[in-house]
């Protein structure tokens, strides 16, 4: 199972390894952290607020999270889980390092707990509403092989058709 953290990169849909559901990894092990290290400078690259493995091809249930305020450090979740505290559904604009040139309404319950291993294979529970809640959903769905497009209404799904179909014109070249 080692990969080199050097040859991964930012995969688009309509990839296989999207849709599939990543399997839980050994948080101490060395080459998890090698990639989750490498996955934090490629959400930074790309200027995403997360990366979660599948979308660097890789079927692992990681994903990482950037700092949204100023002191606020990166986040990298190894075997997440998600408990919703909050059902109440929220609905806010998603888009995905995935589906580049694609925004959708997507409806969330608004808030979540988060459990999972940090960079150094240590457990760690964390809990927050709205925005950041639904960034850990989103890249928690990734680990399930759902992506935006599965969760959008009957009109969006009309106005992103030509923008899939130029992605997926573009996966085959
Ligand atoms: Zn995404």
């Amino acid at each position: 199972m080692n990969v080199d953290p050097a040859t991964l990169e930012i995969v688009h849909f309509p990839a296989p390894i999207l849709r599939q559901k990543a399997r839980t990894v050994d948080p101490k092990d060395e080459n998890v952290r090698a990639v989750a290290q490498r996955m934090i400078e490629l959400m930074h690259e790309s200027e995403g607020i997360g990366l979660a493995a599948p979308q660097v091809g890789l079927d692992w249930r990681i994903f990482v999270l950037a700092g949204l305020e100023e002191d606020e450090p990166d986040l990298v979740c190894i075997n997440p889980s998600l408990t919703i505290t909050i059902p109440e559904v929220t609905m806010r604009e998603e888009g995905c390092l995935s589906l580049p040139g694609i925004h959708v309404d997507v409806r969330r319950p608004d808030g979540v707990q988060l459990d999972a291993h940090d960079i150094e294979g240590d457990p760690f529970t964390i809990s927050d509403r709205g925005f950041r809640a639904r960034v850990w959903q989103h890249e928690y769905d990734h680990l399930e092989g759902k992506l935006i497009i599965d969760r959008m209404s009957p009109m969006a799904k009309i106005a992103t058709r030509r923008a899939l179909k130029e992605l997926k014109a573009a996966y085959r070249e």
